[in-house]
């Protein structure tokens, strides 16, 4: 093969992803990134413009708090900036120690592992648990990292409809895997509202399977002290595998799994998300405890995010569009057809406020939506002025 050949391949192979581009375009898929100027926070920059912004998961308003700041530059100090190697080689730093026996504490389960990030936690248990021989049993509208998990595991697959836990003991009780898991969201990412734990615990006790939780967005939220969803529920049971992430309500990154030793010893053994990378910087776990302090004794964060929901709740109640049934600090308003959907956040953010978009396939064909995201980082009269906006364009 000449050059040439060589180079009508290759510009051909650009234009098929061209024109796959375009479709995305016309059909009101494509997406854009912003450039974020500013720290995370409820008054960002972008472009040079200021904006309050109701997109991150920092529920707690913790992503850019200063003694978080001062613990990352204490934990540099420390320990250095990189962890230089994996976990199992000689990465897991004193620091790191100390971060799972905190948050295994604080969760009340035997034992905890960290992860670099909650996707690659997913990816990690499921993958780690199950083979061939064993079926998950999954919500659909779990988290794409779930289901990511699901297939690489190469485990029977097999997705409920949301919330059917009529489907759910239909599709346990005709299976014959040797290993069952049911795994669900805790709080839905794109819906906000929470899962039936209880009711999946007695189906998985009745079924003997293990039930995996992905508290995302319940850690630091949900429960006393923000322990999240077990103890918003009070459940305590060796079946939980419970995964939280440390991005989001806890304001820096990461996630962990908690549960029985012999389940997290056997991740140690076999996740490979786990085994295969470098450790995070042992800086962010130092970071992370001090995290975990302010989530446990400023309960005046989750009150003043209460607080806020109930402000939007209660204001755009006589509005043409829907929110969704949530309680949680997600909050989606849907529209409907894409376009319409990204119209309304570029109204918005004409306004001063910043509302994400989400559209399939993050969501289902059909329900586009505004997700709105209250944080205790707003103040009421920030969701005053988001309210006004929403009633005004409606
Ligand atoms: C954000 C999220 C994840 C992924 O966590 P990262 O730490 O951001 O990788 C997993 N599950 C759910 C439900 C999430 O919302």
């Amino acid at each position: 093969m000449n050059n040439s050949t060589l180079n009508t391949q290759h510009s051909t192979l650009q234009q098929a992803l061209a024109t796959e581009l375009a479709e995305l375009e016309t059909r009101g898929l494509r997406r854009t990134r912003r450039v974020l100027e500013s720290p995370q926070s409820a008054q960002v920059t972008v472009d040079g413009r200021e904006f309050t912004a109701f997109c991150s998961n920092d529920y707690l308003g913790l992503a850019s708090h200063p003694g978080l700041v001062a613990a990352v530059q204490e934990g540099a100090a420390r320990y250095g900036v990189g962890a230089g190697a994996s976990h199992l080689i000689l990465g897991h730093s004193v620091a790191h120690h100390a971060l799972e026996t905190a948050l295994a504490g604080f969760v009340e389960l035997p034992r905890a592992l960290l992860f670099s990030t909650g996707y690659m936690a997913n990816i990690g248990v499921v993958s780690a648990l199950l083979g061939r021989s064993d079926a998950v049993f999954a919500d659909k509208l779990n988290h794409a990292s779930l289901n990511d998990a699901a297939l690489l595991s190469r485990a029977a697959f097999r997705r409920y409809p949301h919330l059917d836990l009529h489907a759910l003991e239909k599709l346990l009780a005709a299976s014959r895997a040797r290993r069952k898991l049911v795994v669900t969201d805790a709080v839905f990412s794109m819906d906000g509202d929470i899962a039936p734990v209880p009711e999946l615990l007695f189906l998985c006790e009745r079924y003997d399977a293990w039930l995996m939780l992905d508290d995302a967005h319940g850690f630091g939220v949900l429960g006393r002290e923000g322990r999240g969803v077990l103890s918003h529920f009070s459940i305590r049971s060796p079946r939980v595998i419970y995964m939280a992430t440390l991005g989001k309500a806890a304001g820096v990154s990461g996630a962990f799994v908690a549960g029985a030793a012999e389940v997290i010893e056997t991740l140690v053994q076999r996740a490979r998300s786990y085994i295969y990378t470098t450790a995070t910087p042992p800086l962010l776990a130092h970071a992370l405890l001090k995290s975990l302090e302010l989530m446990a004794c400023e309960q005046w964060r989750r009150d003043q995010l209460e607080n806020n929901i109930i402000v939007l709740k209660q204001g755009i109640t006589k509005n043409r569009w829907n929110l969704m049934p949530s309680d949680t600090a997600i909050q989606p308003l849907v529209i409907g057809a894409n376009a319409d959907a990204v119209a309304l956040s570029e109204r918005l953010a004409q306004r001063g406020l910043l509302v994400p978009a989400i559209r399939p396939p993050t969501v289902p064909r059909g329900s586009a939506r505004l997700r709105i995201s209250m944080s205790a980082a707003h103040s009421a009269e920030d969701v005053g002025r988001l309210v006004a906006a929403l009633n005004e364009l409606q």
